[in-house]
């Protein structure tokens, strides 16, 4: 009989105290260990032999902590989900649409969530992971943004990881060790390895919550069908765990066949905002500017934002290698990107961009599913997008961090007519929708009235004027600052030529703050930079840079100050804070 050979018995005790070390805290974990210590009594009873003397002990000791532990009473108290987004997550507040799916998920219930992109869907699941114990598995489609993915939340302190087809065999087996032994709280897979390894693994872990992320891909529907996704069919009636699935874009359709094909109960439906504030939207018709065409407008834009990252958006290939090459002739760090390139260019530059070595990608639509870079501070459209999701989709990926960031439409009746050009290929029902989406689009540019209201209401949100965040509400130009920008920068490139000694003194032009605190955050930057290459992840994964911001302008000068600071959790600080806080101190 071979459950009672002796090393098979060993392996089950094992993984049993890896159980027991979980803690006994929820009836769940301890009805799992009692059936666990069930199974080994039978197996005992039958073969006492391949028992060793502390194989035996280690059972006792397990039964007698079982046999001393505190009732359960039925609402155990559990950390509360503000106090964790503060202290593991360092936000001092939750966005909207968050703390209403993070409850509705802690009590046990399906979700589906639809939150705009940027707005902070990954903390639904990761802030119950921390709560709920056990094992929250994340089904992801973006193999690789998975090891990204991970690297941000252990750096914020959770213990994540992930299987998929890139890992090496051994790399693979010793995660799945680790994960049957209860060391990870997180973890991330393609709906393609549910049913293989990942599958079976899942038999053996205490799941607590599955997290179906980019849910629209389980629809024929949405626009980025993935048929694997049709493999968590049985994931609920497996598990019996809740189901939070989570997407950007929803229609009646798609969110309807979520639900179904994920098998979901009775879910709760909660939808974050779509109002970004922090986005300046602001939009130009082209050819009503005096001074220059939209390239020499564009050049500007660009170049007097050295040091922050931007994307470029163009409707054609063509336009996007010129833009690129006017860019890169007068000294902007600019990459091109455009599905005609090949694949390994378009590795690269998504990898330079990520990591801070080029400025601004100027891109087709090709470009962006993948992009969460958090510190994209202006994108341009130097084309009209073909329809209002489609512009949408694109600025959202400015500013997820949550600082100001611009988004620049230039548009003409003449980019209508290019795109229903475009379209003149389609069947003609299609071609009667693009026709229509490009028009909503021109409305929405050339209209009057509060541009994130209407933007917003198109996707049926209903807010007041935003007052402060488009060209409507305020006097915001950021073509006439660009220009401003540039000539205020050859002023001083002259005089500096007229005094040849002037070096010396203590002009920073390019820095991004005034004064001492621009300095402050050139420096905090670089030790950034240094003690990101030293772990091996994306700058922004050490701190993002409004914490940078806060640090040189707040100047904590003890850790306690220092945890106070906007992106600092307890994990945080220990991993990265003691060398920032000994920069500041150096003042
Ligand atoms: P999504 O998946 O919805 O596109 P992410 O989960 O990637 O968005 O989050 C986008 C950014 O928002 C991340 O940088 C994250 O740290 C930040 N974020 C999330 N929740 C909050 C919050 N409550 N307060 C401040 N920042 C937050
Ligand atoms: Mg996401
Ligand atoms: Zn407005």
């Amino acid at each position: 009989m071979s459950q009672a050979e002796p090393a098979a018995v060993a392996g089950k005790i094992e993984d049993l105290l890896a159980l027991f070390h979980q803690g006994i805290s929820t009836a769940a974990s301890r009805a799992r260990i009692v059936a666990g210590l069930e199974e080994l009594r039978q197996v005992y009873r039958a073969e006492p032999a391949a028992f060793r003397e502390q194989d035996v002990a280690v059972l006792r000791e397990i039964s007698a902590a079982l046999a001393a532990a505190p009732p359960l009473s039925p609402a155990l108290p559990r950390p509360d989900p503000r106090q964790v987004l503060a202290e593991v997550f360092g936000h001092p507040s939750f966005r909207p649409g968050q703390e209403e799916i993070i409850d509705t998920v802690l009590a046990g219930r399906d979700c589906v969530g639809i939150m705009p992109t940027g707005a902070g869907k990954s903390l639904t699941y990761q802030l119950p992971a921390r709560i709920l114990g056990g094992l929250t598995l994340v089904v992801s489609p973006l193999i690789s943004l998975m090891k990204d993915q991970v690297d941000a939340a252990q750096a914020q302190g959770i213990r994540a990881t992930f299987l998929n087809s890139t890992l090496e065999p051994e790399e693979r087996r010793q995660r799945l060790r680790d994960l049957v032994a209860g060391r990870y709280e997180l973890l991330y897979a393609a709906p393609e390895g549910i049913e293989a390894s990942v599958g079976w693994a899942l038999e053996r872990l205490s799941l607590s919550l599955v997290a179906v992320d980019e849910a629209h891909c389980i629809s024929q529907w949405g626009h980025d069908f993935r048929p694997a996704y049709r493999n968590l069919s049985g994931l609920k009636s497996r598990f019996r765990v809740p189901i939070l699935a989570l997407t950007a874009t929803a229609t009646r359709q798609v969110t309807k066949d979520i639900i179904e094909q994920l098998g979901m109960e009775a879910p709760a439906e909660i939808r974050g905002s779509f109002f970004r504030p922090n986005l300046l939207v602001c939009a130009y018709k082209k050819g009503e500017q005096a001074d220059g065409s939209v390239r020499d407008q564009i050049r500007r834009l660009v170049g007097s934002r050295p040091g922050k990252s931007g994307i470029v958006y163009c409707q054609s290939r063509k336009a996007v290698e010129a833009t690129a090459q006017h860019l890169a002739e007068h000294g902007c760090r600019a990459a091109a990107y455009h599905a005609g390139l090949p694949p390994e260019v378009r590795t690269r530059v998504q990898d330079d961009f990520r990591a801070g070595a080029i400025d601004v990608v100027v891109a087709t639509i090709a470009f962006g599913m993948g992009i969460d870079k958090p510190d994209v501070r202006y994108v341009v459209h130097r084309d009209m997008p073909r329809s209002v999701e489609g512009y949408y989709q694109e600025i959202g990926r400015a500013g997820r961090d949550g600082l100001p960031s611009h988004c620049i439409l230039f548009y003409s009746w003449a980019d209508v007519m290019i795109l229903d050009r475009f379209a003149g290929e389609a069947s003609e029902g299609e071609r009667e929708r693009q026709r229509a989406q490009v028009r909503e689009m021109y409305r929405l540019a050339d209209g009057r009235g509060c541009r994130h209201q209407r933007l917003v209401g198109y996707f049926g949100e209903a807010i007041r004027p935003c007052q402060a965040s488009c060209d409507r509400c305020q006097d915001l130009d950021p073509l006439h600052e660009a220009r401003e920008a540039v000539r205020q920068r050859a002023q001083e490139q002259a005089a500096s030529r007229r005094r040849p000694h002037a070096a010396a003194g203590p002009a920073s032009p390019a820095a991004p703050l005034a004064g001492e605190d621009g300095a402050l955050f050139d420096r905090l930057k670089a030790l950034r930079r240094e003690l990101a290459e030293e772990h091996g992840v994306p700058a922004y994964v050490v701190f993002p840079d409004r914490t940078l911001h806060e640090l040189a302008s707040r100047r904590p000068q003890s850790p306690e100050a220092f945890l106070a600071i906007h992106g600092v959790g307890p994990r945080k600080w220990e991993l990265f804070g003691p060398p920032f806080l000994r920069l500041l101190q150096e003042r």
